[in-house]
């Protein structure tokens, strides 16, 4: 079976190509034909040997994701909902700002993580997205919706360090010079926090952000929302947080969802501040979104605020996101998997 050429990273590309005979430039050339002139018809790319367009064509795809359904916020944010060859259906969320474009890839069909507050976690993992599918979600929105895409978040459905080696195959493909270019600062990875996964991460050549779904300042509640605290429980999470930012000096994002009731009081406000401190991180609040099967409910404003100005106090940096797509359920945590059979 033709392989999808956006599985290959450069230098990936460039060994297959010069096994084959052909030659490593080879892979560069094709790399700006297809992330800058997104041209994927192997014919086409003119500076290319004849031998080598009819072996890029009888060896590999490079289709974009068909679409299935396609909605749009009143906010102008636009979910995706595409198909991939196994007929399973996978979101991908394209979000305006100020600063321009940014994508939420998601990383596997289903996630396993099974977190209290998280519509992904309602079906279990069927199967990891391979790196030419994440990068297909990029290019498949970006010529679908006729713009250019600067930022990334690996922040759909799935848990991106579940999928390691795929997330990091994309991460390698979406910022290379001759691929879409988009810088390491361009591109964030958010974890429920898998611990010996943060470490490795520390380790890699590129660093894209490195973002933490903390959700709870101690471990009785945050093992209540996020069944993986009990394999890799708060402090643990916390000291692989301070090797890798000793190894990168990269600042740490803190996600915490304020849950009404549950964990928003500024008793938890206080708690995390205690716990975090000491590691370079800011906290970014976020408002729950609701998720139809589940009973929590979102903080009110002035209870948000309140918590907010408690960190703020409290010497922890910190900003309240702002919600997006949430008419169309395409923001954070109400993306679902659905299968299309
Ligand atoms: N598995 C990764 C990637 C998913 S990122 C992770 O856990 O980080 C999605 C972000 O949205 C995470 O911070 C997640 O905890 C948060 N989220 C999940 N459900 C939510 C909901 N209902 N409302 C708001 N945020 C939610």
């Amino acid at each position: 079976m033709k392989r999808s050429i956006y599985d290959y990273t450069r230098n990936a590309l460039s060994e297959h190509l010069v096994d084959e005979g052909f030659k490593d430039f080879n892979a560069t050339q094709i790399f700006e034909w297809l992330y800058q002139h997104r041209i994927r018809d192997f014919h086409a790319m003119t500076n290319l040997s004849k031998k080598l367009r009819a072996y890029l064509d009888d060896s590999f795809t490079a289709d974009l994701l068909p679409i299935e359904t396609k909605r749009m916020s009143d906010d102008k944010t636009e979910k995706y909902l595409f198909l991939l060859k196994d007929h399973h259906a996978i979101e991908t969320v394209l979000m305006a700002y100020d600063y321009g474009k940014s994508v939420c890839v998601t990383s596997q069909v289903g996630c396993n993580m099974g977190c209290a507050f998280c519509a992904s976690g309602l079906k279990k993992k069927t199967r990891d997205v391979t790196a030419g599918e994440m990068v297909r979600q990029v290019l498949s929105i970006s010529e679908y919706a006729k713009t250019d895409v600067s930022n990334i978040v690996v922040m759909g459905t799935g848990e991106p360090f579940d999928n390691y080696d795929n997330v990091m195959r994309f991460i390698h493909i979406i910022n290379n010079d001759h691929g879409l270019a988009i810088g390491q600062r361009h591109i964030t990875v958010s974890t429920c926090g898998l611990v010996p996964k943060i470490l490795e991460y520390a380790n890699e050549d590129i660093r894209p952000n490195l973002a933490i779904s903390l959700h709870a300042p101690n471990d009785k509640l945050r093992s209540k929302l996020m069944p993986i605290n009990r394999a890799f429980p708060l402090n643990e999470v916390i000291d692989a947080c301070k090797v890798y930012f000793d190894k990168t000096h990269r600042r740490i994002t803190f996600e915490y969802i304020l849950l009404k009731g549950v964990n928003d009081e500024i008793r938890h406000a206080d708690e995390l501040s205690d716990l975090i401190r000491g590691v370079n991180a800011y906290v970014n609040l976020i408002p729950y979104n609701p998720v139809g099967e589940f009973a929590f409910e979102k903080t009110e404003d002035i209870r948000s605020t309140a918590f907010y100005d408690r960190l703020k106090k409290r010497g922890i940096n910190v900003t309240l996101r702002r919600e997006q797509g949430a008419d169309i359920e395409a923001a954070c945590g109400q993306l679902r998997m659905k299968d299309k059979h």
